[in-house]
């Protein structure tokens, strides 16, 4: 089975993603770690979106979409993948879903992990005081957060419609959300 998380920063996307890996024997592809690894190796792909990488911005569609297909066409991997970190746009749900066609695949659930910002904020706040940061991460977090929710809407949206969407209350504790991914999971197990 494939699957797509979504999460804002701080929402518990990577714990969440670990736990299905484990439990399901899936693998998880990070668009954003797959990036950093380019970058890490100094690869063709590395050198040409290192700077916009530091800056902040998105890679393109075209840099993204190759990386994305090397996995998908990997049989290895075949119908046991996390998308985390993709598709950010409408536009790469598009071309998420050629791809999947292509190699004879689908998405068989979205999960989005929901935490008002309130949350990220106490949550990043409780951090601070063990780790005595300073307040600029708070700042940046906040920004991060409204910026992935104001991007990832329409592609939530269009999830939403496909009937694919489950919204997981990502303000319970860990083993509280790992129980109701497992109990989504059950039931789509039926249906396969
Ligand atoms: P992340 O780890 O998901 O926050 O991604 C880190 C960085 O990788 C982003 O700021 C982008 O520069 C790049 N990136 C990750 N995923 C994508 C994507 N789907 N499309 C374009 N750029 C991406």
């Amino acid at each position: 089975m494939n699957i797509i998380i979504f999460g804002p920063p701080g929402a518990g996307k990577g714990t969440q993603s670990k736990f299905l890996v484990e439990k399901y024997n899936l693998y998880q592809l990070s668009t954003g770690e797959i990036l950093r690894n380019e970058i890490k190796n100094s690869t063709n792909i590395g050198k040409k979106i290192s700077s916009i990488m530091d800056a902040g911005s998105l890679v393109s569609d075209e840099i993204v979409s190759e990386l994305i297909e090397k996995i998908i066409s990997n049989s290895n991997y075949k119908s046991r993948i996390i998308f985390d970190g993709f598709p950010r746009s409408l536009k790469q749900t598009n071309i998420l879903d050629n791809l999947l066609k292509k190699y004879n695949q689908k998405i068989d659930i979205v999960l989005k992990l929901s935490v008002t910002l309130e949350t990220i904020k106490k949550r990043i706040s409780e951090r601070k005081n063990l780790e005595k940061r300073s307040d600029d991460s708070e700042e940046i977090a906040i920004k991060r957060y409204k910026m992935y929710e104001k991007s990832t809407e329409p592609v939530i949206e269009y999830y939403k419609k496909l009937n694919l969407l489950k919204v997981i209350d990502g303000e319970r504790s860990i083993e509280q959300i790992n129980k109701e991914i497992s109990d989504i999971m059950a039931l789509i197990e039926g249906w396969l």
